[in-house]
């Protein structure tokens, strides 16, 4: 309870809240107003600073620390991108605006649009998925709407490796389709005889990350989009590893139908904790009929037109009339994520190619780094896949396996994914993908220094030599210690750190 003389807001507090609703309106019901002002506590200005600031400082993120969490390509910010994103024109407009009056935001959708269909070898693209989840859910369901206009609508099969990400069978099976899961070959890659033998007539797609999510690339994708197809099947591109391919290959040339982009990964945004994200989809000329609307288009100046609309305006697009699966997302999707993302792209330009180069290179680097021949490690972890392809060429990522050390003296891919915090690390992705035994997976990103990559491998294998009981009981120097996640979730309590009320 603060003493602190004050200006503004309640007596006492650093903050304000509008005034309450005056009884002469009355277009809330009664039953929903409030009848007394909630109990928010009567923290000073100062008070409210320190509790904000604190409360950053517990927080890991990309600006505190080297982030290695594998998919999550959590690369740094540019921070011209929020100065881009705060200019008036972009963060003071309101979606109801008439276009005319949005032309900036509608020119930098419209150019992001066209850059990614360029990237991912697509036809047509939109913006409005928020997230990649969504972006698959919205692709999959233009791929059902396709079926079905062709008279395919028995089609009830969506087949998926054992690599991918969760979010993969979880759209398909919103959409209502049947998963079908197929393992992966010895070597970690996508097992062609298995594709082989899950294709049928009721194939309706194959999802599919790549590289994949054990960061290799697929080499025999062509051939797999070749079957997927002549069953009658879609491909689907998971775009979460784009990172490692921009400006190289795009999921086009690979046989792909429909790609997301998950523009907060690739593109830069701060997105730990869930968002806000972005995740686009192109599709092939083939499914354009069927996305949402609305999407930018261009409007070339006809020569007469009674309008007087001249060149170079911009619009959104809505009579693609009744193939159309619908809105997915109020408005035009997540304006901020996109103009980052944009921000990012213009940056690079057509160099966009090295950050591919670079985002492989550190991988490969760092993985060679931690793998180093000369020390015992090998004892200790195994590089995965552990057949085959050991000594090919990692893409922007690899996984670990924590299963040698787990047997000698009961350190699990947990422990020691609990004890890189202590070292000032975010712990890299932790039991996913599910087919490598104790895995650690490592997305170190282009943005980081050789430096932090050398420092981060000697510290690695300074867990992997610390007494067991120290790496068992870890964390020890972050505000919260190790929490037992079950009972976390299950029995929230939520106690306010100034007044110690519960929520
Ligand atoms: C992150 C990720 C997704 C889902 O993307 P969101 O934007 O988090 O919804 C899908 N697949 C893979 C491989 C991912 O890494």
């Amino acid at each position: 309870m603060s003493t602190v003389f004050d200006f503004h807001g309640a007596p006492g507090a650093g903050w304000s809240q509008p005034e309450p609703i005056s009884p002469e309106i009355d277009s809330i019901p009664k039953g929903l107003r409030r009848k007394s002002l909630p109990k928010w506590p009567r923290a000073s200005e100062p008070e409210l600073v320190r509790h904000y600031t604190g409360l950053s400082q517990k927080n890991f993120g990309i600006d505190t620390g080297f982030y290695p969490l594998g998919s999550c390509t959590m690369k740094h910010n540019p921070r011209v991108n929020e100065r881009i994103v705060q200019m008036p024109g972009m963060d003071r407009i309101h979606p109801l605006q008439e276009d005319s009056q949005v032309q900036g935001l509608l020119s930098i959708y419209f150019e992001m649009q066209e850059m990614l269909a360029i990237c991912s070898g697509m036809d047509a693209v939109t913006l409005q998925p928020v997230a990649g989840a969504q972006g698959e859910f919205t692709a999959i369901r233009c791929i059902q709407e396709y079926h079905k206009s062709n008279g395919e609508g028995h089609r009830d099969k969506v087949i998926v490796p054992d690599s991918a990400h969760g979010t993969n069978p979880a759209s398909a099976s919103m959409c209502g389709y049947q998963i079908v899961e197929i393992p992966s070959a010895s070597d970690g890659r996508l097992d062609i005889q298995a594709l082989k033998a899950a294709v049928g007539p009721d194939t309706a797609a194959m999802m599919i990350t790549n590289p994949s999510t054990l960061g290799l690339f697929e080499t025999n994708i062509s051939e797999a989009s070749r079957i997927v197809h002549e069953a009658g099947g879609q491909m689907y591109y998971d775009g979460a590893n784009f990172n490692a391919i921009i400006g190289k290959t795009d999921p086009g040339r690979m046989g792909f139908d429909a790609v997301h982009y998950n523009l907060h990964k690739t593109f830069s945004q701060p997105h730990g904790g869930g968002g806000p994200g972005s995740g686009p989809i192109g599709v092939r000329g083939h499914l354009s009929r069927f996305l949402p609307t609305p999407m930018a288009s261009r409007r070339e100046s006809v020569e007469g037109d009674p309008d007087g609309v001249g060149d170079g305006y911009w619009y959104f697009w809505e009579d693609v009339g009744e193939s159309s699966i619908g809105k997915v997302q109020q408005w035009n999707g997540n304006a901020g994520a996109v103009v980052r993302a944009w921000a990012f792209y213009r940056r690079y330009g057509c160099e966009l190619e090295r950050m591919s180069e670079f985002a492989v290179l550190n991988s490969n680097y760092l993985r060679h780094k931690i793998m180093n021949p000369e020390s015992d490690v090998a004892e200790k972890i195994h590089c995965m896949p552990s057949e085959g392809a050991e000594a090919d060429l990692v893409m922007h990522e690899f996984t670990l396996s924590m299963s040698p050390v787990k047997e000698v003296n009961g350190v699990t891919g947990k422990d020691i994914a609990k004890r890189l915090l202590d070292y000032g690390y975010m712990s890299p992705t932790l039991y996913f993908p599910q087919i490598v035994p104790e895995c650690l997976m490592i997305e170190p990103t282009e943005t980081e220094s050789k430096e932090v990559l050398d420092k981060f491998a000697a510290d690695f294998h300074a867990v992997l030599s610390e007494d067991p009981e120290i790496v068992t009981s870890a964390p020890h120097t972050t505000p919260v210690k190790r929490v037992d996640e079950v009972w976390a979730a299950r029995q929230l309590i939520l106690r306010h750190p100034i007044t110690d009320s519960e929520d």
